[in-house]
């Protein structure tokens, strides 16, 4: 998983690849299916892997590595839940009802 400064460095990278592919479009005059879409995506690939020490393959994959994506850790099993506003643990099954809507702060007296 990368943290917020990792992620912003490999979002940037990913930008520069998909501008690289329109810039082969473009010059090529051809559809994006005739673009070796994943060569592309080698310099994000090459940098996800040096700051996690995770090969990964797929570009859309590279996306979804980011930690603020996860949840808060679950009460039970201690995993991070899947995303900030779960209401469950896919890991354990524990069941966290009214997670976002009690998380709401009380009104204040102004
Ligand atoms: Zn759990």
């Amino acid at each position: 998983m990368l943290d917020e400064v990792e992620y912003a460095e490999l979002s940037a990278v990913l930008v520069a690849c998909l501008e690289s592919i329109q810039l082969e479009r473009k010059a090529r005059g051809v559809a994006l299916e005739r673009i070796d879409v994943r060569a592309h995506h080698e310099p994000a690939r090459r940098l996800h892997e040096e700051l996690t020490g995770v090969a990964i393959v797929d570009a859309g994959e590279l996306r979804h590595h980011r930690d603020s994506l996860l949840g808060p850790d679950c009460g039970r099993c201690g995993r991070a839940l899947r995303s900030p506003s779960a209401r469950s643990c896919a890991e354990c099954g524990a069941e966290f009802p009214g997670t976002t809507e009690s998380a709401a702060s009380p009104e204040s007296q102004s």
